[in-house]
């Protein structure tokens, strides 16, 4: 991949996520900045990772060729303005993490010639396992797209969407999708407390049952998720007894109701 200088505005759980995938993946880390208003992320960052950290927002900005917002979305306007004053983006590509911050939100803010990736990452990315979408409008050149998909590959997979309202879609099945699964296992867990095991190893039991099923589906990528599920339940037996209880509680409908009031809260931000 290409080695742009490239400032992280913002040193949350995001920015180290990717920072870290990136410096694992052999990027230069002299040629990553890192601003925040405090000090005590970007200089852990720096730490960590070997980066340049800096409290100087608008110097970050100037020397970098690729500036990635990495703020809560209810800070993007404060943090931009001082920057558009300051600072020529049009021979800069933005990255945008932020959700619910639309493209043209940008354009406003940043100034509408700008060169920018809107990208939903989720948190597994903190330990190479993460799901970006991405989007991009028609002017974005293919070497940026490129640039941008190789950069988000470095914390895992990634999947591009034509279209800006596919990235509310990505929210609902995989930015806030860690949360489902915690929540299952966390049920999951208690129950087995209830049944006896002390809580380590209920959370063993779980833990390791969600990522062998997960390590089941990476290595079966052409076999249905119906198949896989039908080849642990035998007929009569006590996986097929839990599933009818789960089928019967609806389980399928909540999840399709809980993925779109995702994207509904998404379209809200919006
Ligand atoms: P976070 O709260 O961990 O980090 C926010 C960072 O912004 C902090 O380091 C803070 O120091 C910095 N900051 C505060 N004020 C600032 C300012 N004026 N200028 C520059 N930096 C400032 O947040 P996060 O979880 O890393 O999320 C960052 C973005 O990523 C958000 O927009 C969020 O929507 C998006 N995102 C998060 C997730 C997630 O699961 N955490 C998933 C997808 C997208």
């Amino acid at each position: 991949m290409q080695h742009r200088k490239i400032t992280f505005i913002g040193a949350g759980n995001m920015a180290r996520a990717i920072i870290a995938g990136l410096v694992a993946g052999g990027y230069p880390a002299k040629s990553i900045s890192v601003y925040a208003p405090s000090t005590k992320n970007r200089d852990a960052l720096a730490a960590d990772y070997g980066i340049v950290s800096s409290g100087d927002n608008i110097a970050c900005a100037r020397e970098a060729e690729v500036v990635v917002l990495a703020v809560k979305p209810q800070m993007m306007a404060d943090v931009c303005q001082p920057l558009r004053e300051q600072i020529d983006f049009s021979a800069k590509l933005v990255l945008s993490i932020a959700a619910g911050i639309q493209v043209s939100r940008f354009y406003q803010l940043l100034g509408d010639r700008l060169n920018i990736v809107r990208i939903m990452p989720n948190t597994p990315s903190l330990v190479g396992k993460g799901m970006s979408g991405l989007y991009a409008p028609p002017q974005v050149s293919q070497q940026d797209r490129d640039y941008t998909g190789d950069l988000m590959s470095s914390v895992g997979k990634i999947c591009w969407v034509d279209d800006e309202n596919g990235i509310n879609g990505v929210i609902a099945a995989a930015g806030s999708a860690p949360a489902y699964f915690f929540l299952f296992m966390e049920a999951m867990q208690k129950e087995a407390e209830r049944m006896g095991f002390d809580s380590q190893t209920a959370r063993d039991l779980v833990q390791q049952a969600a990522s062998g099923a997960a390590a089941l589906v990476e290595a079966n990528p052409d076999t249905p998720l119906s198949t896989l599920r039908e080849q642990v339940t035998s007929k009569g037996g006590t996986t097929a007894e839990a599933l009818r209880v789960f089928n019967e509680q609806r389980l399928p409908e909540t999840v399709a109701k809980a993925m779109q009031a995702a994207v509904s809260r998404a379209q809200e931000m919006e």
